[in-house]
């Protein structure tokens, strides 16, 4: 095997019990109206992680007329900006307290690195704490130049009852960028996580229930897709679907939900394109393509999977990037130096090696790795730092996601040809841009079709950031400002002062 930096098995204590999980409904914690329950290993050490409640239509039903009691009764949905905030407040600091706990269930649900997890806790927590401020501080606005009989107010209203459908790869962090900005608003949810990491949001609605949370403004369902997410996708009590996830489930959600012409936001996938231009700092460059594949196992939606390169630089950026993936340390997600675990199923390592041999067979070539990596001491699902170049846009493997540790290499002479190569791709969610002259920043910038265009940097983001992808990687925004307005309604209030319109039935 090629060198590569390997962490074995840390012999970190596993847990003797898994996680149990119920549903949320209406304040009160419930197994499924069946009794059925579903069971989640752990994709690194194929412990037994969690056992959760398996929910059908039935119970999704129960949580949607919860949440639609709750918005209905104004028990969140009419009470001051001020009272919501010091509920998200006390939440995110019970987040804070309880990062530990969080981190290990997701590492051992997701198969990510600890320190990882640990940080996409506290990443969370400072979600909430942003939302707060928007629930004290959005506000509509006012026309007063309607002429001296007229007053106009443009209000903001909570949009309703919110399904929130979110993924497995970054399972807390994601509800983090939804719940908390749909309750800043007053809206009333119900959530399903992945069936694949379930249980950080049960922790989720366990810390809400301590922060004060009333009942029913928040519920949870677990199961899976058809089931559980059908039915928060169409039922009429449901005002707007916020969803993250694939795209291909992201139409369907779409579809679906067109029935009722409810609101729908979409968060999808993306086959992000880094940019390199021959006078970028090369050390820079190679260090941030080499995080932007391997962060998160390549399961990610940010994964900046294609790289578009300078023919003249192409040779040195492609000796650096290799050179640094033999130092990343692959391994067992609980010891705290790993930097990526294992991958979420044995189903998905399939796909994403069948996607180097067929790039493989198609011509391109693989610099490093392309194999299942074995850890010492697990048994679980890993994959080795891949590099393939000589990659050519028809390939599969340079316009689909590949949701893996391998990184594409395509080359480009032009800017021009760059443009084309980032834009020539269905999806539009994120991009970069690595050269030390401004003007070719700010050219690419402007005409990337991208959500988000990082210049001489990946991947930094902020809650007061907006996020989101154009064309196939969604609709919609997420955090920032714009975040909140998803989940507001816009209201007209036109005002006269006195009595002076003219009467338009003609008297006499
Ligand atoms: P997925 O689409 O398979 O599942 C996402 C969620 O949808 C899960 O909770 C699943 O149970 C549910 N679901 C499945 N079928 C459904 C249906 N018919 N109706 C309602 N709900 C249904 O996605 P995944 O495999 O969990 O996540 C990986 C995908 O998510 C990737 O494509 C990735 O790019 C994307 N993603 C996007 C972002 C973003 O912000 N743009 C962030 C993270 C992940």
């Amino acid at each position: 095997m090629t060198e590569m930096t390997v962490i074995a098995a840390s012999g970190a204590a596993l847990p003797q019990e898994p996680f149990l999980g119920r549903h949320l409904i209406g304040g009160t914690w419930r197994q499924s109206l069946s009794a059925k329950t579903f069971d989640r290993h752990s994709p690194a050490h194929g412990v037994l992680a969690s056992r959760s409640a398996l929910g059908a239509r039935e119970d999704a039903e129960a949580a949607i007329r919860a949440a639609r009691a709750s918005f209905d009764s104004g028990n969140w949905s009419r009470i001051s900006g001020k009272a919501r905030a010091t509920v998200l407040l006390k939440a995110a600091d019970l987040i804070e307290a309880n990062a530990d706990r969080i981190a290990l269930i997701e590492t051992l649900e997701s198969g990510k690195p600890i320190t990882q997890a640990r940080g996409e806790a506290a990443g969370a927590a400072d979600l909430w704490r942003y939302a707060a401020s928007l629930a004290r501080t959005m506000h509509g606005d006012s026309h007063n130049t309607l002429g001296p009989d007229m007053l106009g107010v443009v209000v903001k209203e909570p949009i309703g009852v919110v399904s929130i459908i979110t993924p497995w790869n970054f399972a807390f962090w994601i509800l983090g960028q939804k719940l908390p900005f749909a309750l800043a608003a007053g809206c009333s949810c119900v959530v399903k996580p992945s069936e694949m990491t379930p249980s950080s949001t049960v922790i989720m609605g366990e810390l809400l229930i301590e922060a004060g949370l009333p009942a029913g403004v928040v519920n949870i369902v677990l199961g899976y897709g058809p089931d559980v997410g059908g039915t928060m996708t169409t039922a009429p009590e449901v005002d707007m679907v916020t969803f993250t996830g694939s795209t291909a489930v992201g139409k369907s959600i779409s579809a679906a939900a067109s029935a009722t012409l409810k609101k729908v936001a979409l968060e999808l996938g993306g086959k992000n394109p880094q940019v390199i231009f021959p006078d970028a700092d090369m050390e820079s460059a190679a260090d941030a393509v080499t995080f932007g594949v391997y962060f998160n196992a390549g399961e990610c939606c940010n994964s900046g999977s294609r790289i578009i390169v300078h023919e003249d630089v192409a040779d040195d950026l492609i000796t650096r990037v290799v050179a640094l993936s033999r130092k990343v340390a692959f391994g067992d997600p609980l010891d705290p130096a790993t930097q990526v675990g294992a991958i979420i199923t044995p189903q998905h390592l399939g796909k994403i090696d069948s996607y180097v041999r067929e790039a493989e067979k198609a011509g391109a070539e693989v610099a490093l790795g392309g194999a299942r990596l074995s850890v010492p001491g697990l048994s679980g699902d890993f994959y080795q730092p891949t590099v393939v170049r000589g990659v050519t846009p028809g390939m599969a493997i340079a316009r689909e996601e590949v949701f893996g540790p391998v990184l594409s290499v395509l080359t480009f002479q032009t800017m021009e040809e760059a443009l084309a190569l980032t834009n020539d791709d269905a999806y539009g969610l994120s991009a970069g841009v690595w050269s030390e002259n401004v003007h070719t920043c700010l050219e690419f910038s402007r005409r990337a079709q991208a959500g988000t265009v990082w210049t001489n940097t990946w991947m930094d983001g902020f809650p007061e950031l907006t996020f989101g992808g154009m064309k196939q990687s969604g609709q919609g925004r997420e955090i920032g400002p714009y975040g909140l307005d998803e989940f507001l309604e816009v209201k007209t209030l036109v005002m006269r002062i006195g009595k002076t319109r003219a009467p338009w039935v003609r008297q006499g």
